[in-house]
Formats: structure tokens, C-alpha cells, sequence
């Protein structure tokens, strides 16, 4: 995807990004996001980000960017599952999202089948390194942080760097998400913009902002932000640290790949009798998108055992599968489950030369279509 144009915006006029996309009816509804607050003590979670439905621009008063960056949506939230199940994919309104990359993959299979409607969104891509998982949980081993006093945060190579609100920084060492430490598709394949802190120090106030579509230069120019050219210092370091986290990125994937792949199928099962079909797989998977899921029926009436689950659902949606590790990251086992996908997402490209997420235009190998040009080019 062509980048028409790059700057550094404050962080702060984020926001006035989103009230434009409404004021001038870009789009109807934007799925933005909140950081959670006890009922109890009105204390903000800032670990935990959820998604939020918002009609009206005078409802955003803030957007928790840095942490939407780190943490993602929790649990078994993603904007593309959010923007199927609250708002029926945007087929009859306009619709804004900020999206990861892994989440537009999955909003180009979801339209593949008529689930998304591509042409009623406004897509903000983030362009990051990946997700910090258990924050909170972690952070409780560290002594001397106190999480009041955090203000902003950023994921580094082997850790996460806090802000606090005296100015002082800290860096907290932590694994990056597993599926994520080997993700080297952290651009977007499409957008109208993105938003990326790769490349800045913790304390910079801005961010990068790239436009890639005429509707992302109209909102840019309504919207009336202070916008300046992207200096090419910031441009350099942004760009060699990608560079450095994708080369990263695609020697983990090799080494985890290989040390998978020896395996003896026995040790492979021996993983998948570990499932306990709990069903957070399912519900976490943004391109699973039926309303009656075949398995949870089959579990209830206690029709089918683990492994059997299991196979089944990698059969379902392994050729659909945009790598997002939103299964890993919510398995109570551990489970390897991208892992496993992306076993299957190498023999895939090998075979069929599909990449899941990669293009609308490219046809699924099961589907009818694909079938019908195979048999076509075997008589021709
Ligand atoms: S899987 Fe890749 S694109 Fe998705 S959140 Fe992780 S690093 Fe980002
Ligand atoms: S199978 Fe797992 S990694 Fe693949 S799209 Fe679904 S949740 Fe993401
Ligand atoms: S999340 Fe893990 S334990 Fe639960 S059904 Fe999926 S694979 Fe099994």
C-alpha cells in the first residue's frame, strides 16, 4: 500500500481526529475505545481497554491511544469482531475503526464472505510492535511501580517503558504476546491512515500519522489538526526500527515453526487432549463468524471430545486464519493454536500461493469459485 503522505500530529488532537470523522459525516458511528473504571472505587484500569460504540462527537473526550497501542481490545474483543457482532459489519452505515494490522487481515476475509462491507469503513491502522498480555498481573511482582501514577506507556524489544506523571521513566521487562514476538505482517495491508510511535521515545508527545487514501487526506485537512511534515530523522529511526523488529519477528517464526514441526504427531495430539473446550478460542476469533457454532452445540450435548473439537475448528478456519494469536493469548491451556495455523498457513502459501488477509481479490482455495477455475484449467 502507497503512503501518499507522512507527519507528526500531537497525541493529543487524536481525538479531534475521531469528532471530525462524525462532524463532517465521514462516517455514522466510530467503534473507539475506554480504559475500564471500578464501580466500586472509580479507580481506571488503565490495563484494560474495551471497545465503545460512539454516535456522537461530543461523546469523545479522550482516547486511551498508548494503551490501545500496548494492550489491544482485552480478553476476546478485536475492532473486527466488534464492528460484525455490534454493528453488522457496517453493511448499512458508515463506520470508523482503529484497527491492528492482523485485525484488517481479518476484515478482508470477513468481507470475502459478505460479512464486512469494506466500502463503509474508515480505517485508522495501528502500526505497532505487538501486545503486552497480563500487565497488571505482572506488574504486581514489580516492586516500586505504582500504576496511579503511570500516564503513558510504550512496548519495547524486550519489555514495556512507563511514563509517570512526575516525568520519570521506567522500563518493566516482559514477553511481548508469543503469537505477536513472531508477527512480521505488523503493516497494514489496507487503511485510510495509521497511527504509529514506533521509532519516538517514550516522553515525545506525537505521533506518526501516514495517509494511504484520499478519504484519509479529506479527514486530515476537515479535521483542522496541527499537522507538521515528518522530520527525517524521526522518519530514519522509525523506519530501521520496523526494519529490526520484522527481521526479529521472522527468525522467531522460523525457529518456532521448526521446533513445531519436529514434533512427532503423537506429542502434536498430546497438545490438543490438553483442551478443555471452554469455547474462548471460538469466541475470540474474529474471522469464526457463525451465530450457532456447530461445536459449542456438540459440547453442550457432550457429542464430542477434545481432540476432536479441536481438529474440527482448525478444519473450520485454518484457510481463513489472519495470524492475530487473539486464540493464544485467550487459551486458559496454553495451547500453541497459532502456532499450529501458521503451520498450516506456510503449507497453504506453498500449495495454493494464498495468504489469508493478503488481498480481497485473491479467491479461497475451498471456495466454489476457486474449485470451478481448477477444474477449468485441468481441461483446458
Ligand atoms: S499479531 Fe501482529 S499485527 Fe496482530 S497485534 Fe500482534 S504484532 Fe500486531
Ligand atoms: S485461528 Fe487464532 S490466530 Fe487465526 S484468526 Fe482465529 S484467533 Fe486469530
Ligand atoms: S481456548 Fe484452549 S482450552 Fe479453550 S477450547 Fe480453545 S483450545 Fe480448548
Amino acid at each position: 500500500m502507497e503512503v501518499k503522505a507522512q507527519y507528526l500530529i500531537m497525541e493529543k488532537d487524536f481525538p479531534g481526529l475521531l469528532k471530525a470523522l462524525l462532524k463532517e459525516g465521514i462516517v455514522e458511528k466510530i467503534i473507539g475505545a475506554e480504559t475500564k473504571v471500578s464501580k466500586k472505587t472509580g479507580e481506571e484500569d488503565r490495563f484494560t481497554v474495551s471497545p465503545i460504540l460512539w454516535s456522537n462527537p461530543d461523546e469523545i473526550e479522550k482516547f486511551p491511544l498508548s494503551n490501545l497501542i500496548a494492550y489491544g481490545y482485552a480478553r476476546t474483543d478485536s475492532a473486527s469482531k466488534y464492528l460484525h457482532k455490534s454493528v453488522d459489519g457496517g453493511k448499512n452505515q458508515k463506520i470508523g475503526l482503529i484497527a491492528r494490522p492482523c485485525d484488517i487481515r481479518a476484515l478482508i476475509e470477513l468481507a470475502k464472505i459478505r460479512q464486512v462491507n469494506l466500502d463503509n469503513l474508515f480505517i485508522i491502522a495501528l502500526e505497532e510492535q505487538g501486545l503486552m498480555l497480563d500487565v497488571s498481573k505482572n506488574l504486581k511482582k514489580a516492586k516500586n511501580i505504582d500504576p496511579s501514577k503511570i500516564i503513558k506507556e510504550k512496548v519495547d524489544d524486550d519489555g514495556i517503558i512507563f511514563l509517570f506523571d512526575d516525568g520519570k521513566t521506567k522500563k518493566v521487562e516482559m514477553d511481548i504476546a508469543d503469537n505477536c514476538s513472531r508477527c512480521s505482517q505488523k503493516k497494514p495491508v489496507m487503511a485510510d491512515i495509521s497511527i504509529s510511535n514506533i521509532g519516538l521515545p517514550i516522553d515525545s508527545n506525537s505521533v506518526i500519522l501516514k495517509v494511504y487514501s484520499e478519504k484519509g487526506a479529506e479527514l486530515l485537512e476537515k479535521s483542522g489538526i496541527e499537522v507538521k511534515d515528518l522530520p527525517n530523522d524521526i522518519k530514519n529511526a522509525h523506519e530501521e526500527k520496523m526494519k529490526e523488529i520484522l527481521e526479529a519477528a521472522e527468525q522467531k517464526w522460523a525457529k518456532d515453526l521448526e521446533e513445531w514441526n519436529q514434533l512427532s504427531q503423537e506429542q502434536k495430539i498430546e497438545q490438543l487432549l490438553k483442551c478443555t473446550m471452554c469455547g474462548m478460542c471460538i469466541r475470540a476469533c474474529p474471522v469464526c463468524y457463525c451465530v450457532d457454532c456447530i461445536l459449542q452445540q456438540k459440547r453442550k450435548d457432550k457429542n464430542i471430545d477434545n481432540v476432536s473439537y479441536q481438529l474440527t475448528r482448525i478444519a473450520h478456519v485454518a484457510d481463513r486464519c489472519v495470524q492475530c494469536g487473539k486464540c493464544s493469548n485467550n487459551c486458559p491451556v496454553d495451547l500453541p493454536l497459532s502456532l499450529i495455523f501458521q503451520a498450516l498457513k506456510k503449507q497453504f502459501a506453498e500449495k495454493f500461493n494464498y495468504r489469508a488477509g493478503s488481498s480481497v481479490e485473491d479467491i479461497p482455495f475451498r471456495s466454489a469459485e476457486a474449485i470451478k477455475q481448477m477444474e477449468l484449467e485441468k481441461t483446458a
